[in-house]
């Protein structure tokens, strides 16, 4: 059977979106990842992946030394075929060194020079569905089935987050305020979690970075269970999974809801959809000003609003948003 390799050193969300190529490929023979130190616990217990490897690019393995011993540790394990689903010129040339001898990308990739097959980067499509296609370059567009990410956590996390809830099994809404970029956070999360509070309990997700957001929380919601900082990715993951409904910017807790199919509302700012990041949850609704000419203004979100008003995210009504909370959960 064939064997494949992946290449995905990108962010958190990119790793989510990357798992529907994994399964595909997966029905192939077995399929290696190479990740980052943050984004492999991610991919604990996924049946579609043999083996992770660990390339700590900023760290241990850095420069042309790390590069070479991981390229080393690659061509012994003979892989049939690589999958760039992350472009760069050093991810092309790490597959390209490793003697791998079919190289699927992007045609639009840094890294395209090292591929043996350069595949459209179809811009309209979803992440997800892109990099699916990086297995099927001459095939059919995925159905909406096949783009569903998927991640599994464990006992371990299932755990976890039974002693930060408490065990009670009251339906909760979480809300994930945070977001690496500060254009993509939406600023109004105390707001809406005071709203929410009579229908449900409130539940907040994020990492460490994101403490001082759910401290407004709690101080709007006394009896809101902060969650930031306590909980690895997949048991956050494990905790979405929960949720009557998953609040969130454009950032990785939207993904982590698709993975695990939770209802979601996503805020969209400085960024919109169509960029082919959208929530994959079955059920979603994504607010955003739909009206305002300067939206969308960067790919990622730029660090401070060009103009200095952040009407995208400031023009979201906690209303609005309470809104299509209420209208998801009626659906459930
Ligand atoms: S320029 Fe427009 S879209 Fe960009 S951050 Fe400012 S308000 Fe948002």
């Amino acid at each position: 059977m064939p064997s494949s390799l992946v290449i995905q050193t990108s962010f958190l969300g990119d790793v989510v979106l990357t798992t529907p190529l994994l399964v595909q490929l997966a029905r192939r023979g077995p399929v290696d990842v190479v990740t980052t130190p943050e984004s492999a616990p991610l991919l604990a217990n996924h049946p579609a992946v043999r083996a992770l490897i660990v390339y700590d690019k900023r760290g241990a393995d850095g420069g042309l030394g790390g590069f070479v011993r991981i390229a080393r540790a690659l061509r012994r394990e003979r892989y049939d075929a690589a999958f760039l689903a992350q472009g760069s010129l050093r991810s092309g040339a790490l597959a390209f060194v490793a003697g791998i001898p079919s190289r699927f990308g992007f045609r639009t990739s840094a890294g395209r020079w090292f591929y043996t097959k350069r595949v459209d980067y179809r811009e309209d499509l979803h992440h997800a569905a892109r990099l699916l296609m990086l297995a099927r370059p001459n095939g059919r567009e995925p159905a909406a089935e096949e783009l569903q990410p998927s991640l599994f956590p464990g006992e371990a996390e299932r755990r976890r987050v039974d002693t930060l809830l408490g065990g009670t099994g009251e339906p909760f809404i979480a809300l994930a305020p945070g977001s690496v970029w500060a254009t993509k956070r939406w600023p109004y999360y105390a707001e809406l979690a005071a709203l929410l509070r009579p229908h449900a309990r409130i539940v907040v997700v994020g990492g460490g970075g994101d403490a001082t957001l759910g401290e407004a929380i709690s101080a709007a919601v006394p009896d809101a269970v902060d969650t930031t900082g306590q909980l690895s990715l997949l048991a956050s993951a494990e905790l979405i999974a929960r949720a009557s409904v998953l609040v969130t910017n454009d950032s990785a807790p939207q993904h982590l809801a698709s993975a695990m199919a939770t209802p979601t509302v996503s805020i969209f700012g400085p960024t919109v959809p169509e960029f082919g990041f959208g929530p994959l949850s079955p059920a979603s609704i994504v607010v955003g000003k739909s009206d305002l000419a300067c939206r969308p203004c960067d790919r990622h979100g730029p660090a401070r609003c060009p103009l200095g008003h952040h009407h995208c995210m400031r023009h979201v009504s906690a209303r609005e948003v309470a809104d299509a909370v209420l209208a998801l959960s009626a659906g459930r």
